[in-house]
């Protein structure tokens, strides 16, 4: 399945994939469009990155999805890269994964045996593969409009900072704030930081009912930390990245509560 191609022409070009044939996404109609009702926002497939960063549906619905696109890699990949493909594509570093999970977010999903919903953090295998079977592809995504008292951000650290590059480490996180300023409900996804992009259990648990103090996201960003199981590679080691663990989870936490019109006790 060809997309943006910021992947797969990669792939190919060093051999990584050798496919018999190519089936060029761009053409079908209905995968296009980023629509929002009372009931939340549907997202096309073929959504570009840019497109998404620059929607001010997303922007005030959906915060982290936002800040992941417009974090995502530098402006000619954002301008081709799509949100299909970047789910399609699995990749332990996506920006854009984690984000639709904080959102609890339901992908649309086409086969030969029919059509049938997924929530995208359900489609997660390993990294690089996903549950779709070979015949099925994304058509789109739906987020739920959130409910009163919801926040949403994404921290990101690349070899240049955010916006240029793939993630060292990324983490997109979601509150809910309840009518006491208590964190009610919270999500935090992790990327580059796992074999596969990974929600924080423990974390979200210790959060859950908590005030938003300084030492509670401290305890969240250690929590994540031990969880992670970052590896060494060409961009960082892995004790840096468990650092930036929990510095990221602390930030994303913060810009959540921010963006939910709260705030950080000290
Ligand atoms: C220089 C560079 C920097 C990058 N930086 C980042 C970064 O910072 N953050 C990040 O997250 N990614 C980054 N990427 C990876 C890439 O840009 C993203 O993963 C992008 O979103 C992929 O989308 P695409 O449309 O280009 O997918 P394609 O390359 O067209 O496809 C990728 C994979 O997904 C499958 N696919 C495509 N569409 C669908 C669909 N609708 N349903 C099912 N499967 C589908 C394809 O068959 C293929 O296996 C970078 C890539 C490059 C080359």
């Amino acid at each position: 399945m060809l997309a943006g191609g910021t992947d797969l022409i990669v792939d190919l070009k060093t051999a990584r994939l050798r496919p018999s044939a190519l089936v060029n996404l761009k053409r079908i109609p209905g995968l296009i469009g980023i629509e929002q009702t009372d009931k939340g926002i549907r997202i096309g497939a073929l959504a570009t990155a840019s497109t998404i960063a620059r929607s001010d549906s997303v922007t005030s619905a959906a915060p982290a999805l936002a800040a992941a696109a417009a974090h995502l890699a530098s402006p000619p990949v954002r301008a081709l890269a799509t949100i299909g493909g970047n789910v399609g594509r699995a990749s332990p570093a996506s920006d854009l994964g984690p984000a639709l999970i904080v959102h609890d977010a339901i992908a649309s999903i086409t086969g030969i045996r029919g059509a049938r919903t997924e929530p995208v953090e359900h489609l997660y295998r390993g990294p690089g593969t996903t549950t779709l079977a070979v015949d099925e592809i994304i058509t789109g995504f739906f987020l739920p409009r959130p409910p009163d008292g919801f926040g949403s951000a994404h921290a990101k650290l690349g070899k240049r900072g955010s916006g240029t590059d793939i993630a060292i480490a990324g983490v997109a996180a979601s509150v809910v704030l309840g009518t006491s300023g208590e964190i009610a409900d919270c999500r935090i996804v992790l990327a580059s930081l796992a074999p596969t992009l990974l929600r924080v259990g423990a974390a979200e648990t210790g959060l859950r009912g908590a005030m938003a103090t300084a030492s509670a996201l401290l305890a969240a960003g250690e929590a994540a930390a031990e969880a992670a199981s970052p590896i060494d590679d060409v961009r960082a080691t892995a004790s840096y990245r468990s650092r930036l663990a929990r510095v990221l989870t602390r930030r994303a936490i913060a810009g959540a509560i921010a963006a939910a019109g709260g705030e950080v006790a000290p």
